[in-house]
């Protein structure tokens, strides 16, 4: 007996939803099959059943990772991709501004981690312009971020501000954010930050890129090898990745120490490494570089 275009759609709906409920978040499809999908069923029968419209969580993008090849006065590095649908966001400036807003508000309200919703003073969801081409990504919320309901305003913040402003951008024209939301809760300690765990970055990342998907930035700056972690689903050692473009949903993320690495080390070295990713982040955006800026931390004057 033939089978009609409805029984293969609810056979695929189905399919899909047994994949959801076994924690698939992501597929990829081909070209071909999601133009088929677009399309609808062809001519069939006028027996055919009424055609069901797919549900929010049937249909599936393809983003076609291609690794994003490092500069060609850069060494080959290691290269990491993902695959996950994007949302092509032709928003108006007002619609995607009212989707922040609304996507904001969400978090502020969200008591997905119990824990941490309990603990939380602040939801620090994100700062900056949601136009912008820049997209920094750090790990999570430290006391003073979860103090004051924004990213980076420590003294690792402090700097990450004074790397913004040297590369040529006001910190309030890029847009920062973290991976988790809430400050990782500290029982028993009355001072100090723990590192968040996989699965609490897993729980939050769903905020993150629906930010990255309204915000579509031309290039995200990861910070530090748990911000890349929580991207990636992955370890990811920073030592071995910074300095080469990876490629995030079709967005090349440079992978980059993490401020609070700089202070803690104050190696001229590893200072000079960072702000070389972030040369390389400025070449890609087109963006005129100075003397000044190509020779800054070559010497220990800066
Ligand atoms: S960390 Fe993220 S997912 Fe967890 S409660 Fe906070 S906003 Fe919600």
């Amino acid at each position: 007996m033939p089978v009609t275009y409805s029984e293969s759609l609810d056979a695929a709906i189905q399919y899909l939803q047994q994949l959801k409920a076994r924690g698939v978040k992501y597929l990829t499809v081909s070209p071909s099959t999601l133009a088929a999908l677009s399309n609808g069923p062809r001519p069939s029968p006028p027996a055919a059943r009424p055609v069901k419209a797919p549900r929010a969580e049937a249909p599936l993008r393809e983003s076609p990772a291609k690794p994003v090849a490092p500069p060609a006065s850069a060494d080959e590095g290691p290269s990491i991709a993902v695959l996950a649908p994007r949302v092509p966001s032709s928003l108006s400036g007002e619609a995607k501004a009212a989707a922040m807003s609304e996507l904001r508000e969400r978090a502020l309200g969200c008591q997905k981690c119990p824990r941490l919703a309990a603990s939380r003073q602040n939801v620090v969801f994100g700062v900056g312009d949601i136009n912008s081409p820049l997209l920094f990504v750090g790990e999570a919320p430290g006391a003073d971020e979860d103090s004051q309901g924004e990213p980076f305003v420590g003294q690792a913040g402090q700097l990450l501000t004074r790397i913004i402003q040297t590369m040529g951008f006001p910190r309030d024209t890029v847009y920062i954010a973290n991976v988790l939301k809430c400050r990782p809760d500290t029982p028993g300690q009355t001072a100090g930050n723990r590192k968040p765990t996989p699965e609490e970055m897993r729980t939050c990342l769903p905020y993150l890129l629906a930010q990255i998907d309204l915000i579509q930035p031309k290039i995200i700056v990861a910070l530090g090898g748990t911000a890349m972690e929580g991207l990636f689903g992955r370890v990811v050692p920073i030592t071995k990745v910074r300095g080469h473009f990876q490629d995030f949903r079709d967005i090349p993320v440079m992978p980059t120490y993490h401020p609070s690495y700089l202070l803690r080390t104050q190696a001229l070295g590893v200072k000079r490494q960072l702000w070389e990713d972030m040369l390389q982040v400025l070449e890609k955006l087109g963006r005129p570089i100075s003397e000044r800026q190509r020779n800054y931390f070559l010497s220990s004057a800066q």
